[in-house]
């Protein structure tokens, strides 16, 4: 059975995630979608219950094949525990890529047993990020172009609660 792990922040899931998960299924038996914070960024905005929630929803046309899960400490640790052989990583502009290396070549030291792979998007969703669509949400705009409608409710639902209080 090939096991893939996809990582990420999920902060939250849009189409570029979702798009990479369909190209992964297609080429795994079993895709974990592994939920971590990346230290890198700033506070997210959903808790891990709530992006674990919301990935569960988005991606039920695949719900036999697509498993999601917290990642607490190091992603070796969550591939070895789980079985996995390989890491799957979406990749879209060139600003992507230094990070990844970097990111692979750190893992391999860790433990040289699996490959990371990377998938390309739809050039639809080249320029798509979380960060993105938070920003055009926080300021009032329409998400979805951007995530599924359950994703665009609790995005406007998490907006109006953070500006009432
Ligand atoms: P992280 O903080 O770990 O980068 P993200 O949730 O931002 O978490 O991204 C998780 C993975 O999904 C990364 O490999 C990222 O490059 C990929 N990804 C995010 N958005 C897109 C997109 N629009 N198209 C393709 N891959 C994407």
């Amino acid at each position: 059975m090939k096991t893939a792990i996809y990582p990420g922040s999920f902060d939250p899931i849009t189409f570029g995630h979702l798009d990479i998960i369909e190209r992964a299924v297609a080429l795994f038996d079993r895709l974990i979608v592994v939920i971590g914070d990346n230290l890198r960024k700033t506070h997210p905005l959903f808790s891990v219950e709530e992006r674990m929630e919301m990935i569960r929803e988005t991606t039920q046309a695949w719900k036999d094949l697509v498993t999601v899960e917290k990642l607490d400490g190091l992603l070796v640790n969550k591939v070895q525990a789980t079985g996995a052989q390989t890491i799957v990583r979406g990749l879209r502009a060139a600003t992507d890529f230094d990070y990844e290396f970097e990111m692979v070549l750190a893992n391999r030291r860790l433990d040289p047993s699996f490959e990371s792979v990377f998938l390309m998007p739809n050039s639809q969703y080249i320029y798509l990020s979380s960060s993105i669509v938070k920003e055009v949400v926080g300021l009032g705009g329409d998400a979805s172009a951007f995530v599924p409608p359950f994703v665009a409710r609790k995005l406007r639902e998490k907006f109006k609660k953070n500006t009432v209080q």
